[in-house]
């Protein structure tokens, strides 16, 4: 596999000479928000790195449910045309400056939190609360082409025993799994966490870090095929929504006590179930709405029984760094559903859409 890499590192500045001398590339783009079939591969310029950036010759990208936010068209400032992709490991070919000029050749992978670096959240190293606050492939254009322009600032080395492919998967699901259960819910060996939407790329990280901290981990996911596949990833006991009432099956499984973390993503139609299935204290931590935004709360419960409501998104620079340090150790083990050639880039949107993957889908250049 090393060797292989080696190859791959040679054909790919090879590739690049050709590329970067005509400055046009190959991206997955749209002019406009829409379905599926707004996204279209076809030949774009090459960008360039600015003061404290670099060029990436992207190696892999992951697709995450952010990509079909912004393709829809969230309320958000976005470039247009755009290229999405946030999940992005590559090779720096480009320097924007002298001091950049010392990562040429190196394999990273990128942080996609993007930050001011210099207002109160950022100094104090919580740059997830940055007012400033971007995600690259989201505000900016991203790695669903052959060449990517990221902040030196945003660079992690990948070491050689772990793939482009690899590295694609972990920087939004983990970094925002790591965050939500270690940081903002506070996760503790001997705790029981219960993860809804379970066949996700950021509930299956939440699975994994839930159990790298000692915690027992309860699941909730649809359909027989993902119970299993859940299952095999160490979850303790797995409710298929389709078929039972999982906050009253859990009350049964915990001898009524309910659990100490719910981590939510799918929204309105979980959440009431969600917040009955905590225990006194319990505290539910949630960084997504797949399936809705709206909620409601008998606040009589959140007192009385003294739950906490955490809200969480991506992470700091730290928590990131931390992450990636612990995935690459090999205690993390991510799930890829499926590596597609970048042109597949609109059948992947729609392959997303329709919620049958399980795990990430990952679309090579
Ligand atoms: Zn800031």
């Amino acid at each position: 596999l090393h060797a292989e890499r080696f190859c791959a590192t040679t054909d790919a500045f090879n590739f690049t000479a050709r590329t970067m001398s005509s400055r046009r590339m190959h991206a997955a783009v749209f002019d406009a928000p829409g379905p599926p079939e707004v996204v279209e591969y076809r030949e774009v310029d090459v960008p360039s790195p600015g003061q404290g950036e670099v060029l990436i010759q992207v190696g892999a990208a992951a697709m995450n449910h952010l990509d079909l936010w912004v393709r829809r068209g969230l309320p958000i400032e976005t470039t247009m045309p755009h290229i999405g992709g946030s999940d992005v490991a590559g090779i720096v070919v480009e320097a924007g400056d002298e001091t950049a000029r010392t990562l040429l050749g190196t394999r990273v992978v990128v942080n996609p939190g993007l930050s001011c670096g210099t207002c109160r959240e950022c100094v104090f190293g919580q740059q997830s609360l940055c007012p400033d606050f971007r995600i690259l492939g989201e505000h900016t254009d991203g790695g669903f082409a052959d060449f990517v322009v990221a902040p030196i600032a945003n660079l992690h080395l990948i070491p050689d025993h772990v793939s482009f492919e690899t590295a694609a998967t972990l920087p939004v699901s983990y970094s925002t799994a790591w965050r939500a259960l270690i940081s903002r819910a506070r996760v503790r060996a001997g705790e029981d966490v219960l993860v809804i939407g379970a066949s996700g790329g950021t509930a299956i990280a939440a699975i994994q870090i839930a159990k790298l901290a000692g915690a027992r981990v309860f699941a909730v996911t649809s359909g027989a095929h993902n119970v299993r596949r859940v299952k095999e990833l160490g979850a303790e006991v797995v409710y298929d929504r389709l078929e039972v009432d999982f906050a009253r099956a859990l009350h049964a499984d915990t001898r009524r006590r309910g659990v100490d973390i719910v981590v939510e993503n799918v929204g309105t139609p979980t959440w009431e179930s969600s917040i009955r299935s905590l225990a006194p204290g319990g505290r539910l931590v949630t960084y997504g709405a797949t399936a809705g935004p709206a909620a409601e709360i008998d606040l009589r419960r959140l007192f009385w029984r003294q739950l906490e409501i955490i809200g969480t998104t991506m992470s700091s620079n730290g928590e990131f760094a931390a992450m990636l340090r612990v995935a690459f150790s090999g205690a993390l083990s991510p799930v890829i559903d499926e590596i597609l050639p970048l042109s597949q880039a609109p059948a992947a949107h729609s392959r997303l859409e329709t919620g049958t993957h399980f795990g990430k889908l990952i679309l090579v250049p």
